[in-house]
């Protein structure tokens, strides 16, 4: 049987974030989320399901659209590829381990 942390979750891109704060530091408060709460020391990988890459990252803001995921509606910041970042409302999968940050915590 397979864990469920091994399973997709479908998220979506959200849309109007452009004028956020920079999207490079959305990922150092990531970070600092990740180690905080999960003790995360990892080097920092792209949440897309099918990609690994480690470089040129942002925090990217998106909407868990998974159907009876317990976050479904609520909105996250997680690792992206910048490239990928910037296709606004494009549906796409994320792994199923990914450290999801609460929104709020970009102003606590
Ligand atoms: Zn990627």
């Amino acid at each position: 049987m397979r864990d469920i942390k091994d399973l997709p979750i479908r998220v979506r891109n959200a849309e109007n974030t452009s004028d956020d704060q920079d999207p490079d530091g959305n990922l150092n408060v990531w970070k600092e989320y990740a180690a905080k709460h999960y003790n995360w020391n990892k080097k920092t990988k792209c949440s897309e399901y099918s990609c690994f890459d480690d470089d040129d990252l942002v925090g990217a803001h998106v909407d868990v659209i998974e159907e009876n995921h317990p976050d479904k509606g609520e909105q996250f910041i997680i690792p992206l590829c910048r490239s990928k970042n910037s296709k606004q409302g494009e549906e796409f999968d994320i792994k199923g381990d990914t450290i999801l940050m609460p929104v709020d915590e970009l102003n606590s």
